[in-house]
């Protein structure tokens, strides 16, 4: 983008798109964003990528685009218990196209609006369609949501359905290539109308749950957002948490859309694809009323943290089930 029409492109687009918060001393157009931050939290900070053709279909609606491009980032905060403050936006375009920048520009603007985040600044270079957005939270250093918190005994939660963005995924790549997704794909074909409308949203325009996020800082010992898929999500608070867990299938929370499929199906979406960005976390016992009373409606108690290592599933009678297949991994 020659240096002209980016300045007046980052003008028309970005300058104005988000609220003007009071601890920004110097938003987009110097070389840097000046910013105050509280003195008694620490910075949350964490950047996405979403890459054409590997995060998203060169198809997909730019306002959506807009929406999950800040959504993965402001999940990430949720995951810490931190408050959404700052973002910036590292853009490149293959081509200045008008309308596909109002309508991603509106798609980010009415999320950042709704979580009060102001875009301070940024970059823009022409290439391949990338979004990188890093965004920025405070929260108390003590009350941080670590993933290396959870203890034995621990009950563990999800917060709104599963499996349901993956189901959305496996309807894209109907007719793909992967002869593995096949077996997937042919229940899901039949859901209707609605039910895969319901699907394709929650897949292109997740909701971030930064106020379960919030109200967890004082309640839950460990949490992350699941991006990659339960099972692989989960092991890393296992992991980082030196426990393992006890997972209960027949307690995965799941949409009515899912649930009209196959039991086989719903378990291997439920447990394994990725881009929910629902919250998992860990609560002591001494703490599972209070957060059944104050979220109640909005998750669902899973299993248990065990002593040991890894996650076994069991079925409604406590037999384990093996489970194959782990979350997305980029190199895998
Ligand atoms: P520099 O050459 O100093 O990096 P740039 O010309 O890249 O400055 O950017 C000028 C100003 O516009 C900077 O304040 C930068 O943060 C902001 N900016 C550039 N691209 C974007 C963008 N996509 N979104 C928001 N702000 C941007
Ligand atoms: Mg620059």
């Amino acid at each position: 983008v020659p240096p002209q029409s980016e300045f007046s492109l980052i003008q028309q687009y970005f300058q104005q798109l988000t609220p003007q918060r009071d601890d920004v001393v110097l938003a987009i157009g110097d070389d840097c964003a000046l910013l105050h931050c509280p003195a008694d939290h620490v910075l949350a900070v964490s950047i996405d990528t979403l890459v054409e053709g590997v995060h998203f279909f060169v198809d997909v609606d730019a306002k959506s685009l807009g929406h999950k491009s800040l959504a993965v980032g402001l999940s990430d905060l949720a995951a810490m218990g931190a408050t959404p403050a700052w973002f910036t936006l590292a853009l490149t375009l293959p081509e200045v196209n008008e309308s596909w920048l109002n309508d991603f520009s509106q798609g980010l603007a009415d999320l950042a609006n709704q979580y009060n985040i102001q875009l301070v600044g940024g970059d823009t270079t022409r290439g391949p369609l990338t979004i990188s957005i890093q965004v920025h939270g405070f929260v108390k250093d003590k009350q941080a949501l670590r993933r290396s918190g959870a203890q034995v005994g621990d009950a563990i939660y999800v917060t709104g359905t599963l499996g349901d963005a993956g189901a959305a995924l496996q309807l894209k790549n109907q007719g793909g290539i992967d002869s593995a997704n096949i077996k997937l794909a042919a229940p899901l074909i039949s859901l209707d109308h609605e039910d895969k409308n319901y699907l394709q949203q929650r897949l292109e325009m997740p909701t971030p749950r930064i106020e379960v996020g919030y109200q967890l800082q004082d309640l839950a010992t460990a949490a992350i957002d699941i991006s990659d898929g339960l099972l692989a999500d989960l092991g890393h608070i296992v992991q980082q948490s030196a426990v393992g867990a006890k997972l209960e299938l027949a307690q995965l929370p799941l949409s009515s859309a899912l649930k009209k499929l196959p039991q086989k199906t719903v378990e291997q979406l439920a447990l394994t694809a990725g881009d929910d960005y629902e919250l998992c976390f860990t609560v002591p016992a001494n703490n599972v009323a209070k957060v059944d009373k104050i979220l109640v409606d909005q998750c669902r108690k899973i299993g248990v943290i065990t002593a040991g290592s890894g996650i076994v599933c069991v079925d409604q009678h406590g037999k384990v089930i093996e489970q194959d297949g782990a979350g997305y991994d980029h190199f895998s």
